[in-house]
């Protein structure tokens, strides 16, 4: 904290490394490429890192794509999700060579068919089926229910595949699902893979072939004591059904979400009829999950030896928000200028921070072994509004 001052994103390169191992290892000998979904969290050197290890990438805008790409990737390990892709990013991912399109809609695969036609090539495609499981997580991370806006229904997709078969300008690649996020149960993810091959099983009658199986990702993370997925055990159940198929995993949070941590400083306590507060300096625009999901963050002391007042206290931030809070009634003993770590932090932290309140965005710091490296320098008053003009008059 002395080093790169307060508030902080704090990741490590060995959790992010061996996080990813554990997916890519179960594999084995078994055709598959691990896709970490950059959403989760798109430093630049976390990108870097796994693309180092061999991983792959799934993106959901050109934005990433070029984040990925400048992080040393190659686009033909990079598989493109997102509900609404617009003509330049489908140009751009078919110039740089995008390993395949996961296609929403009989609209957007209209939309690819038209610019791989100007540009005179084949595009590669998924069609993203929706597969209508209960994933059983919060339904704002719910994906795979009919009524979400997500896929194509299951149901609509042959239609969709022989279309694009017959298409001079598109490959018919695979078949992708995504059913939603932090699931702590493997029965959805295997509902989902059944149902997805029944409909491999209809192609195949009507000679349309699929290459590889994208079954998105989803795997949940221990933010608190909830029970997790062993993903090895997972994956040995994938590979019990999907014969010889290569599949590709798109997993976010279980790479980077328990690799991270946000450290926060206690400003002010502060009792108010009967309830403690700690006003820290950290507050929802850098760490929404917890009042947009009601997400749960473990926080311990950074130092462990702290002295001070003993209470259940909510941790709230500066912003003029009621629901400005990153934690609510956890007993820890607290002084002014204490530091406190929330746990699990690496996955939807940063990467949905924003400048609300005009709150420069926070650092980030890797670390690695005993060295530590600035991977995002924290935001200057100045860096608020230089893309800003007022108007001459
Ligand atoms: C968000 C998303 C992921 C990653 O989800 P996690 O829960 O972080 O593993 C993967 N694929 C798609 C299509 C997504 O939208």
């Amino acid at each position: 904290m002395e080093t790169y001052g307060s508030p902080l994103y704090v990741y490590s390169r060995t959790d992010i490394e061996n996080n990813w191992r554990e997916f890519d290892q179960a594999f084995d000998t078994h055709p598959h490429l691990i896709c970490y979904a950059v959403k989760a969290n798109s430093n630049l050197a976390v990108l870097n890192v796994l693309s180092k290890i061999g991983s792959g990438f799934d993106i959901v805008s050109i934005g990433e794509l070029e984040r990925v790409l400048f992080a040393g990737a190659s686009a033909s390990r990079c598989v493109f999700s997102g509900v609404a892709k617009t003509k330049a990013e489908i140009k751009r991912a078919l110039e740089v060579g995008i390993f395949c399109f996961n296609v929403e809609s009989m609209a957007e695969m209209n939309r690819i068919e038209q610019v791989a036609k100007d540009m005179g090539i084949q595009a590669p495609i998924s069609l993203r089926v929706n597969p209508n499981v209960d994933a059983k997580t919060h339904p704002y991370i719910s994906t795979g229910l009919k009524e979400n806006k997500f896929g194509v229904d299951i149901d609509a997709a042959v239609p969709i595949y022989q279309m694009a078969h017959d298409s001079a300008y598109l490959t018919v690649k695979g078949l992708a699902c995504h059913i939603g996020s932090q699931l702590i149960e493997v029965s959805p993810f295997l509902d989902a893979l059944d149902k997805v091959l029944e409909l491999v099983d209809k192609l195949n009658k009507i000679n349309i072939h699929i290459a590889h199986l994208d079954l998105g990702g989803g795997v949940g993370i221990k933010y608190d004591n909830e029970q997790t997925i062993d993903i090895n055990a997972y994956i040995v159940s994938i590979l019990d059904k999907v014969g010889d198929l290569k599949i590709i995993l798109e997993p976010g949070r279980a790479v980077v979400g328990n690799a991270g941590v946000f450290v926060t400083k206690v400003e002010f306590l502060k009792q108010n009829s009967g309830k403690s507060f700690a006003i820290i300096d950290g507050a929802m625009n850098d760490l929404l999950r917890p009042v947009f999901y009601q997400a749960y963050h473990q926080v311990l002391p950074v130092n462990e030896n702290a002295k001070g007042t003993d209470a259940h206290w909510d941790l709230v931030g500066p912003i003029c928000e009621t629901s400005d809070f990153l934690a609510k009634n956890r007993k820890l003993c607290l002084s002014e200028g204490d530091y406190l770590a929330l746990m699990s932090a690496g996955a939807y932290g940063f990467s949905m921070s924003s400048n609300y309140n005009s709150r420069p965005r926070v650092a980030e710091v890797m670390v690695s072994g005993n060295q530590h490296t600035l991977v995002r320098e924290r935001e200057s008053i100045q860096d608020l509004f230089n893309k800003e003009y007022m108007i001459n008059d």
